[in-house]
């Protein structure tokens, strides 16, 4: 595995595979990488000729008041995990090379379902994500780029700005890693505390209860209240409990596919989750 920070270098790495006209997968971080990361990177093993991941905590994804100075950071021992799971080249550029070439004027932003669940708690992230994860493409030129399905509106969005600007790459969503006791992997897991670790399956066992609900023929509105008021009753400061469309429409009833999305906060972590629910025509 080759790992590159520079753009040049990047770009001499990928010369060969793109005269060659090889498949490209990409797969963007921002590190700190576990089991969810590296399933995406054998997704793109399995699916493509040379895998190229990224690592970059993106300044402008974060909120004044959100973790990007904390953010774990632990390139060496990611850039292990990578060459075991088959990453070709890592791409770990600074801040400095992503944006401090000169003054950037473009913004990018996806209207409408960013402003909305995470959209609303964090304003200006998704701009954030839609113009490092564009500078990526534009950087790594793939063909196919992997996004895991834990960020759903994450990839929701990234999914609309290809396109809509018909970015020449196809967008493949990953179905979520979870940890034995259900808990969503994720980078931030390692803020909590042992007693918040335990506390934390409770989102990923309630979204369970309440698909047994809905299909049991239980209103909506009463099962987002009751997976609500377990999650505040075990601790949580909840953000949202809400229900959408695939698509992020929004659903006043279970009559078509839906997705269950949870944002809650344990001390300080902030835990994302969702469950698709698939509806079966009684
Ligand atoms: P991050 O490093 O948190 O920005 O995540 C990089 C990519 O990994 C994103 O596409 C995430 O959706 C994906 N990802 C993170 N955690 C998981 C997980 N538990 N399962 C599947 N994909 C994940």
């Amino acid at each position: 595995m080759k790992m590159e920070t520079s753009i040049q270098g990047l770009s001499a790495s990928l010369q060969t595979a793109r005269s060659a006209r090889k498949i490209i997968g990409f797969v963007p971080t921002m590190g700190n990488l576990h089991q969810g990361h590296l399933n995406l990177v054998r997704e793109a093993r399995n699916l493509c000729d040379v895998v190229v991941v990224s690592i970059f905590v993106n300044p402008i994804q974060f909120g004044p008041n959100e973790d990007f100075e904390s953010y774990p950071r632990t390139l060496e021992q990611d850039s292990h995990l990578l060459a075991e799971a088959g990453c070709d080249v890592l791409f770990a550029p600074s801040v400095e090379q992503m944006y401090g070439q000169h003054q950037r004027l473009t913004n990018i932003s996806v209207a409408q379902i960013t402003n909305d669940l995470c959209g609303l708690q964090r304003p200006g992230h998704f701009d954030g994500v839609a113009v490092v994860v564009t500078k990526l493409f534009n950087m790594v030129q793939p063909n196919y780029a992997f996004f895991g399905q834990k960020d759903f509106q994450q990839l929701a969005v990234i999914t609309q700005m290809v396109r809509d600007l018909n970015m020449p790459v196809e967008v493949i969503g990953v179905e979520i890693t979870r940890a034995e006791d259900g808990l969503a992997l994720s980078s931030r897991n390692a803020y909590l505390s042992e007693e918040q670790r335990k506390v934390a399956p409770n989102i990923y066992q309630n979204l369970k209860l309440a698909e047994q609900h809905l299909h049991q023929g239980e209103a909506l509105v009463k099962v987002l209240a009751d997976l609500r008021n377990a999650l505040s009753e075990v601790g949580f400061e909840v953000d949202y409990v809400e229900a959408r469309t695939p698509m992020l429409e929004n659903v006043e009833q279970f009559d078509k596919d839906i997705v269950l999305f949870v944002a809650a906060k344990l001390g300080n972590t902030r835990l994302i989750d969702n469950l698709q629910l698939k509806y079966i025509q009684p």
